[in-house]
């Protein structure tokens, strides 16, 4: 019986030791599928208008004026990062080189973390007027859209409308007519100000697109990746590769393909 005993509390101690390593692989590879986080240094090499350096602690603009990095909050959910991102949040999930091979998980958000006084300080404040003052029209396909002259935005939403052009008709006919660009609103879940309120991001056909909030049945996209890839090399982030997903949407975030934050493989823009 004594020694029933002992055997059992090996077994016990064996599988103690088994869940923690198995604890220990589940962390591991979730920091692996995660990736690493941006340097803040990408920042600077994305807004080289806006931004002049940066210290340990903060950037600083053109204007003299600095920026903090972090919040110093250590904890935050994901959802607190959805709603008060700091920079280093903004920084802190990587955004996936090339065609999805499997739908992004419901945490896989990279760019949905926006920390609103960046943007406002890039492109403007909308509420005040800021931001109309530097908009413009360019034509895209069958109409045309408003959005930003900053950091060229107009001018590189033209050169992939040209791109997208190029692509046979069953293709491209995804892209048009655009659902808008400039729109002065706010996200709708987290009720902070979408990339639309600075004229930096785009609506494809609605026809085409899924978006998270009203597709219960989970992911789906029907854009195909040959518009994906054009957008991306001028910059764009796609909103297919969220968890949230929101397929007809791009948005300008140069900072996601910076050359430094990824040795292997240089982004060719
Ligand atoms: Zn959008």
């Amino acid at each position: 019986m004594a020694s029933h005993g002992i055997e059992n509390e090996r077994i016990v101690r064996l599988q103690k030791i088994g869940l923690l390593l198995a604890g220990f692989e589940l962390l591991f590879s979730a920091i692996a599928a995660r990736g690493q986080a941006i340097s803040p240094d990408a920042l600077i090499r994305a807004y080289p208008d806006q931004i002049a350096g940066r210290d340990d602690t903060g950037i600083i603009f053109r204007d003299g004026t600095r920026q903090i990095l972090s919040d110093g909050k250590t904890d935050k959910s994901f959802d607190e990062k959805l709603k008060n991102a700091s920079l280093i949040d903004q920084l802190s999930l990587p955004y996936p080189k090339g065609a999805l091979t499997k739908p992004p998980g419901p945490q896989d958000d990279p760019g949905r973390f926006r920390n609103i006084a960046f943007f406002d300080k890039v492109y403007g404040d909308c509420d005040k007027g800021e931001t109309q003052k530097r908009l413009t029209d360019i034509p895209w396909f069958t109409g045309k859209v408003r959005v930003t002259t900053v950091n060229g935005v107009a001018e590189r939403l033209r050169a992939v409308a040209m791109e997208i052009d190029r692509l046979p008709q069953d293709i491209k006919r995804h892209a048009y007519p655009s659902a808008g660009a400039f729109n002065c609103r706010v996200v709708k879940d987290t009720g902070k100000r979408s990339m639309h309120a600075y004229g930096a991001a785009i609506d494809l056909n609605t026809a085409f697109s899924d978006y998270w909030l009203w597709r219960k049945a989970g992911y789906r996209n029907r854009i195909p990746y040959e518009i994906v890839e054009i957008f991306e090399r001028h910059g764009f982030i796609w909103g297919g590769k969220w968890g949230h997903f929101d397929t007809m949407h791009f948005e300008y975030r140069p900072e996601f393909f910076d050359p430094g934050s990824d040795e292997k493989e240089q982004h060719s823009d």
